[in-house]
Parts: structure tokens; sequence; C-alpha cells
């Protein structure tokens, strides 16, 4: 099944729920997050249903690096000097969606080690 209907990001894909969408093809869609971290968090999602960044990789190791294309040109749109791409997996990592997504944040400056 290439989209979960009780899926919200699957649902984003769709349409049924809306989003800020900004930049899409026919791979990939990514929109603002609703709760945004940094000045730019944009969600970078695969238009195929998998739960996590492994899930992702081993379908489609293309698709993986099309979600990072994607974070490269977001970040070029937005002039970024640098940004953080992160794929949270699993409860404890504070995955809350489990369709895959890449986080894609910039706009301020990153603390390292991420919390
Ligand atoms: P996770 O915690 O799974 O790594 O990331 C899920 C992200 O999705 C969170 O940063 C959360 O703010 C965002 N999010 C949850 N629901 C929605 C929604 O309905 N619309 C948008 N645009 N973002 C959402
Ligand atoms: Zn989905």
């Amino acid at each position: 099944m290439a989209l979960d209907s009780n899926c919200l990001f699957c649902k984003i894909i769709t349409g049924d729920i809306p989003a800020d969408i900004v930049f899409r093809n026919e791979n990939v869609v990514a929109f603002n997050d609703i709760n945004p971290q940094a000045p730019v968090h944009v969600l970078i999602i695969p238009t195929l249903h998998v739960e996590n960044a492994g899930d992702l990789a081993k379908v489609s190791p293309t698709l993986t690096a099309d979600l990072f294309l994607a974070a490269a040109e977001i970040a070029a749109q937005h002039k970024l000097n640098g940004y953080r791409t992160v794929f949270n997996t699993g409860i404890e990592a504070g995955q809350s969606v489990f369709h895959a997504h890449l986080h894609v944040l910039g706009g301020r400056g990153l603390a390292w080690p991420p919390g």
C-alpha cells in the first residue's frame, strides 16, 4: 500500500489535512512544522507510507536521497548558512508520527549535542 488512510502525513499528501506546503515533487512533500523549533522548521516526507527512516532506506535508497536533496533545496531557498537534518526513530527518540519524515532546522544557532 502506497499510502495509509489512517496516517496524518498521508492525509497531508492527499490534501485531506491542510499544511503549509513549501516544496513538492513526485517523490517528496515538504511542509512547515506546525510547532516550529527554529525560524525554519520544515518536514520532508516521502510520498509513500513507511514507518521510519530505516524502513525507507530498505524500500528505496533513492527516495531517502530525495529527502536530502529536498532539504538542500529548502536550505538554499532560505539562504541558510547551515542547517540540521534529523530523523527521530522510535518513541524514545521522540518520534510521534510514524510516517518517515526528515526535519530540516535552521535560521538560528543550533546547539550540540541535541537534547
Ligand atoms: P516527530 O516527533 O515524529 O519526530 O515529528 C513530528 C513532527 O510533526 C512534530 O515536530 C510536530 O510538530 C509535527 N506535526 C504534528 N502534527 C502536525 C500537523 O498536523 N501538521 C504539521 N504541519 N506538523 C505536524
Ligand atoms: Zn503515512
